[in-house]
Parts: structure tokens; C-alpha cells; sequence
């Protein structure tokens, strides 16, 4: 079959038996779509042989590159031992050894973790453990979450459920357990008309007054720590999340951090929880886990959580969870050569530099004439496009915006994914300075193509 046959049978194929998340399948059908054959550094080649920069990290994941030695040779040294045994019932070598270094990784006095293998099934353990955690103690009343506006945790129903985001979330309300909502700390768009820093954080104000109405009943507060990522890269203001924190010790709740997105250096620190020296009760993780990898996550949670569940066999205290491929071999060796590469080459502290790069790209992009806000914690950020700057009117979803700004940019050779009218740059925390920069530049191009 000669090459051209061969690509034209990948897009036939491709429409004829693929579901693609997040997509509207009947316009993707009509576009010839991107194959990717092969990755390198922050690069993607398709099956024409042309290289995109990949401005989103494969949605988020990638942390030193595509094709990092050190995590191809660590699975297929792990590869020659085996791929895959269980963790019910059995234990291995490379989940012990992680969850070590990920105890020892994570803000202290967090020392217990539990695997899974996606976000979704992070948060779920997340809220399964702390709504279990109140009945082992005898609390009964506490059964019920509260979480944040635009707050993303997942897919699966419990996590959708703490969810809030309308766009993604609202088809599904009659299947969700009912929970609590606080306003989110989006300042660019402030629920009660409020200004940063005069506002003196009411949205915390706000949400101790639910709180306070509801604590009896509140088993646990679940936040992704400074940046809600799929609502739009909101970035809290300073003290939010401390508050947050003194909020749930005051009124007794659980703090679930929920670090899928923001952990593993995307925020400039190892954790965004860091920032505010905050340690949780109950931290979920994966994405960056793997350095991009394998699917895996972990929960971890601290000693007082832990020691409610022990007890006799027959006291059935057990935590009845688990996931099939739960701490798979492959991916947890992958996880463990991802540690070790941020230490080794020192990724924190290379990404500084680089963290203030994207900070002067973005202030040429904040100046466009339909950019409304942009927002950035490490190398994670986000720009609002706006119809009207003065008035922050939004596009109507029929212009698509954000997708044509997107469309621009591959054909740019630059690979980025908008959340509503939010383009999205997410590079992997590898990437160069130079590539940085290329990332701006295309960004900003696009968004002036697009919209002039
Ligand atoms: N929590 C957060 C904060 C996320 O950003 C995501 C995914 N974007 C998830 C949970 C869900 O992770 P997954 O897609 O691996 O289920």
C-alpha cells in the first residue's frame, strides 16, 4: 500500500470507528484530522511527516518530553520483569517504591497512598474514603460535599457531581448526589461584583457562610489547589487557599486537594498547594504522575484517615475500592524514573527562568484587542477572549472562537486546545526557552488572525 493510500485509510478508518472525547463527531468528520505517528522533546510528528510543537502537554501530562530516556528505558526494564500483577491480595516492588517517594515527595504528614489509574478515579477514592472516614468514626450527619463553581474533577459521576461546570455538567444533574457549591475565585469575572484585593477575599466570606449553615453535614471540601484548571485556568488570589484550609480545620471537613492537573510541577512548584503552605487531608493525583506515560493515580491521605479503617475482618471497616490495573507495575516504574528526572535535572528550578518567559509573552497577548484577561500560574495559562474588552462580552458559542484561534495555530504547527473561550498553553515543563517563545509568538499570531 504506498503512503498515500495508507493515510487516506487512517482517516477513513478513523471516522469510520473512532468516538472522540470531548468532540462534536459529525464536525470532526469534515476536517482531515491530525495523526500522530511519533513524539520527541516537545514535538508531535503526524503521518505527513510534519512536526507540531505540543503547546498542551497531550493535555497536560508531559513533563519532561516525549521519548525521555530515562522513562523509556525504566518501563522496558521493567517490561523484562513483568507488565502487570495485582495489588488485591498481592503486593510489588515498583508500588512500594513509589508510594515511598511520593510520601516523601508530597507536603508533610501525608503518608498513606492508595492507587488507581486516572483522575476521575482519584477524586472518587477521594470522596468514598472521607464520606467512610466520618461513618467509621460514628458521625453520621456527614455525607455530603461541598465543592467550587467551574470546578472540574473528572467524568464519572461522583466527580461530576462535585463538578461545576454548567457546559460539561448539567445534562447529567439528575444522576448526581446532591452537594454544596461555593463561588469560585474567579477575580476577572467576580460572582458578587467584587475587586481584587479590596474585596479582602469575600468569596471565602461566602463560602464560611455555607459552610457555617452546613458543616454538620459536610464530610468533605474538594478544591483543586490556585489554578481550576478545565474552568478556565482561574488563578486564585493570594490567601485564597489558606483560608480554604482554615476554613475546613474550623469547621471540620476533610480538605480533598484535588491535584490531577496542578501537581507535578505544572505551577512551579512540585505541588500548588506548596504555594500556600498548605497540607490537605486527602490528595488525589495523576496526569503528570507518569511524566505523561501510562495512566496511573494515587490518593494519599494521612495517618488519622487511614487508622479509622483499621480494624477486625469482620468489623467490615475495610475500604472496599480498587481498580483493575490499580498500581500497574509498568506505570508506577515509569512514575518513579519521572521523580527521579526532577531531581536530577534540577526541574524546578530550570522552569523558573522559563515561567517568567511565558510571563512576558503573555503581557504583548494581555494587550490584544480582544484578549480580556489572562492568567498564569508556572506553565499553566490561560487567555479569555472576549468579544467586547470594555463590556467583557463573550463570543456567541456559533463563532467558535477560541476553535478557530486553535485552528490557526496548527496550522502554524502549534498544537493548543481552548476550555470555552479560554485558549489553553500548557508546554511540558521541558520545554526550551526558544520553543517557549515560538508557543507566544504562534499564540499570538493566531489570536490576531482569528479575530481581526
Ligand atoms: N481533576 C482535575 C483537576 C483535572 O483537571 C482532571 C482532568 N483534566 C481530572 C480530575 C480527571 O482526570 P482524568 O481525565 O484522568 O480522569
Amino acid at each position: 500500500m504506498n503512503i498515500i493510500t495508507r493515510k487516506k485509510r487512517y482517516r477513513e478508518c478513523d471516522n469510520r470507528y473512532l468516538w472522540h472525547p470531548f468532540t462534536q463527531m459529525k464536525e470532526w468528520a469534515g476536517e482531515p484530522p491530525v495523526i500522530i505517528t511519533e513524539g520527541r522533546g516537545s514535538f508531535l510528528k503526524d503521518i505527513n511527516g510534519r512536526w507540531y510543537l505540543d503547546g498542551i502537554s497531550s493535555v497536560w501530562v508531559t513533563t519532561h518530553g516525549h521519548r525521555k530516556a530515562a522513562i523509556d528505558l525504566a518501563i522496558k526494564n521493567q517490561l523484562d520483569k513483568i507488565s502487570h500483577s495485582t495489588l488485591l491480595g498481592l503486593t510489588h516492588t515498583p508500588a512500594i517504591d513509589l508510594a515511598k517517594q511520593l510520601v516523601a515527595t508530597v507536603p508533610k504528614g501525608i503518608s498513606r497512598v492508595f492507587y488507581s489509574d486516572n483522575g476521575s478515579t482519584a477524586v472518587e477514592i477521594a470522596l468514598k474514603m472521607a464520606f467512610q472516614y466520618w461513618k467509621l468514626k460514628g458521625v453520621k450527619r456527614k455525607t455530603r460535599f461541598l465543592s467550587l463553581n467551574n470546578a472540574y474533577h473528572g467524568d464519572t459521576i461522583g466527580a461530576v457531581s462535585v463538578g461545576g461546570i454548567e457546559l460539561f455538567h448539567k445534562i447529567f444533574s439528575p444522576l448526581l448526589f446532591k452537594s454544596y457549591r461555593a463561588p469560585s475565585p474567579y477575580c476577572y469575572r467576580c460572582e458578587p461584583g467584587k475587586k481584587y484585593p479590596s474585596c479582602r477575599l469575600y468569596c471565602l466570606k461566602t463560602m464560611e457562610n455555607i459552610i457555617k449553615k452546613y458543616h454538620k453535614e459536610i464530610a468533605g471540601l474538594i478544591i483543586e489547589p490556585v489554578v481550576q484548571g478545565a474552568g478556565g485556568i482561574i488563578v486564585s488570589p493570594k490567601g485564597y487557599l489558606k483560608g480554604v484550609k482554615k476554613l475546613c480545620t474550623k469547621y471540620n471537613i476533610l480538605m480533598i486537594a484535588d491535584e490531577v492537573a496542578t501537581g507535578f510541577g505544572r505551577t512551579g512548584k512540585m505541588f500548588a498547594c506548596e504555594h500556600e503552605n498548605v497540607r490537605p487531608d486527602i490528595l488525589c493525583l495523576a496526569k503528570g504522575i507518569t511524566g505523561g506515560y501510562l495512566p496511573l493515580a494515587a490518593t494519599l491521605t494521612t495517618e488519622k484517615v487511614y487508622k479509622a479503617f483499621l480494624g477486625r475482618f469482620k468489623d467490615l471497616k475495610t475500604f472496599f475500592h480498587g481498580h483493575t490495573y490499580t498500581g500497574n507495575q509498568l506505570a508506577c516504574s515509569a512514575a518513579l524514573a519521572n521523580l527521579k528526572v526532577f531531581k536530577k535535572e534540577k526541574t524546578l528550578q530550570k522552569m523558573q527562568k522559563k515561567i517568567k518567559t511565558l510571563k512576558n509573552g503573555l503581557t504583548g497577548i494581555s494587550r490584544l484587542s480582544h484578549v480580556g484577561d489572562v492568567r498564569q500560574k508556572g506553565l499553566m495559562a490561560g487567555i479569555e477572549l472576549v468579544k467586547d474588552k470594555k463590556t467583557k462580552k463573550t463570543y456567541p458559542l456559533k463563532e467558535k472562537m477560541a476553535w478557530r484561534v486553535c485552528n490557526k495555530a496548527k496550522e502554524r504547527g502549534l498544537i493548543i486546545r481552548p476550555l470555552g473561550d479560554v485558549i489553553v498553553l500548557m508546554p511540558p515543563l521541558s520545554i526550551s526557552d526558544q520553543e517557549l517563545k515560538r508557543l507566544v509568538q504562534i499564540t499570538e499570531e493566531s489570536i490576531r488572525k482569528a479575530t481581526e
